[in-house]
């Protein structure tokens, strides 16, 4: 086997601390004959620290006082203690150049602020992946660091930087070749660069599974595995519903379904690289990496494994708002109308989560942004009455049992006023009012 054969994504959680960075390299050394590419997340929640810092440097217009950055130097200063005992291990001054880097491009006055957001926060990553490097190396696993600003070419739409597919792939592939049996390569998630190398770029929160999907769909590899805190794919957030299962296996579209009802556990737009080159996707345990994952792949659906209904999944989106349009002139919503509403909506980048019509209304619901919310008001208002409903949730229940709620469905609905109840064969859809008491 020569060639980069699977790709592994470590997230933030996988790296927050040294015991977790040594828990990686044990799975790490253990596969280490798999030939594997790591993707890493920036440590714990340091991206949202960074965003903190950065907010910081703008506000005091790039030279706020001198302890601005002490929180997150500490923090990975902590993490090298418990990895590297020897104090002058070059990893110390690696990271070291790194935070001088990232002063200085905070400093900067950049006027814009996505442009700035993008140069400062990819060096969580780039400090992750520098201290994973190294420590695999000195556990006698040769590591090569791969900077993904080189790799992952975008265009310049930042902190949604789009994919410049043909450039990647063509600086991706000769990867296999330089691959050397019995190492690893390690690179950042989430990050990129301009086919100019000038800018960095990011993907967009929680972009690594992602950048795991680029580079195995690029190197043809023939697997993906997200390692998380969780024993798999779960039929719902654990933090929110008790008695949770398990799903052992799903289909690409069934992923994809579920993202797009709002499960976070997979990034949504990792599903189609993969399944463009029928590469599977786990998502296995890192706290329990013995036990089996979720496969998730090109089968047919999740009907085609069991001759049992599929479990029902609970997807849970808070901060909705319920936008309901109708003519002023008591036309009908007819295609004309809905045309200049999604009209509208796809120019305010606004994404109906849930709709449903009827003779005289349409109503939207989507994720509550002030902004977005004032731009659709304003900008229907002559034509038509809009209302809204905000501090709402969206409850999705997929594979449904059609003999009636589940105790878990019951039990959410529980001091909720129902606002829109919709259903398909296969999924149902509440708009709820939480009621105070
Ligand atoms: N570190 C980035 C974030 O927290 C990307 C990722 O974790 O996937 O959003
Ligand atoms: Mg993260």
């Amino acid at each position: 086997m020569s060639g980069i054969n699977k790709v592994f994504k470590f997230g933030g959680a996988s790296v927050k601390d040294a015991a977790a960075v040594r828990n990686l390299a044990y799975i790490v050394s253990s596969r280490v004959d798999e030939n594997i590419l790591l993707v890493v997340s920036a440590m714990g929640k340091t991206t949202n620290l960074l965003e903190k810092i950065l907010a910081e440097y703008r506000r005091c217009d790039g030279a706020p006082g001198p302890d601005v950055l002490r929180p997150l130097v500490d923090y990975h200063q902590g993490i090298m203690s418990g990895l590297f005992p020897d104090l002058f291990h070059p990893v110390y001054e690696a990271v070291s150049r790194l935070v001088d880097e990232l002063r200085s491009k905070l400093e900067d006055r950049e006027p814009d602020y996505d442009r700035q957001y993008d140069q400062t926060v990819c060096y969580g990553e780039l400090i992750s992946t520098t201290i994973v490097s190294a420590y695999l190396e000195s556990r006698g696993i040769p590591s090569v660091w791969l900077d993904a600003r080189k790799y992952v070419v975008t265009d310049r739409v930042f902190r949604a930087a789009g994919v410049d597919w043909d450039e990647t792939a063509r600086r991706i592939k000769p990867l296999n070749a330089a691959y050397k049996p019995g190492g690893v390569f390690v690179v950042q998630g989430f990050i990129g660069g301009t086919a100019d190398g000038i800018d960095s770029t990011t993907l967009g929160r929680e972009g690594s599974d992602y950048t795991a999907a680029i580079f195995a769909n690029c190197l043809d590899a023939g697997e993906v595995t997200i390692w998380k805190d969780v024993s798999g794919l779960l039929n719902a957030d654990p933090k929110r519903f008790t008695d949770t299962v398990k799903i052992p296996r799903i289909s690409y579209s069934e992923a994809i379904e579920l993202a797009f009802y709002g499960a976070t556990i997979i990034h949504p737009k990792t599903i189609k690289p993969l399944q463009n080159k029928n590469i599977r996707l786990k998502v296995q345990s890192f706290l329990d990496p013995s036990s089996d994952p979720t496969v998730i792949d090109g089968s047919e659906d999740a009907r085609s494994f069991s001759r049992e209904a599929p479990v029902p999944s609970y997807i849970v989106k808070d901060r909705q708002v319920l936008v309901s349009i109708s003519p002023r002139d008591y036309s009908f919503m007819n295609e004309h109308n809905l045309q200049i509403v999604f009209a509208t909506c796809d120019e305010l980048h606004i994404h109906a989560n849930m709709m449903q019509t009827s003779a005289l209304m349409l109503s939207i619901c989507f994720d509550y942004d002030e902004a977005k919310l004032k731009g659709l008001m304003s900008r229907l208002s002559e034509r038509f009455s809009v209302k809204y409903n905000i501090g709402l949730q969206l409850f999705t229940v997929r594979h449904y049992r059609s003999e009636g709620p589940t105790p878990t469905e019951e039990e959410f609905l529980r001091r909720k006023n129902i606002i829109v109840k919709q259903g398909s064969r296969s999924t149902l859809q509440y708009v709820l009012e939480p009621l105070l008491i």
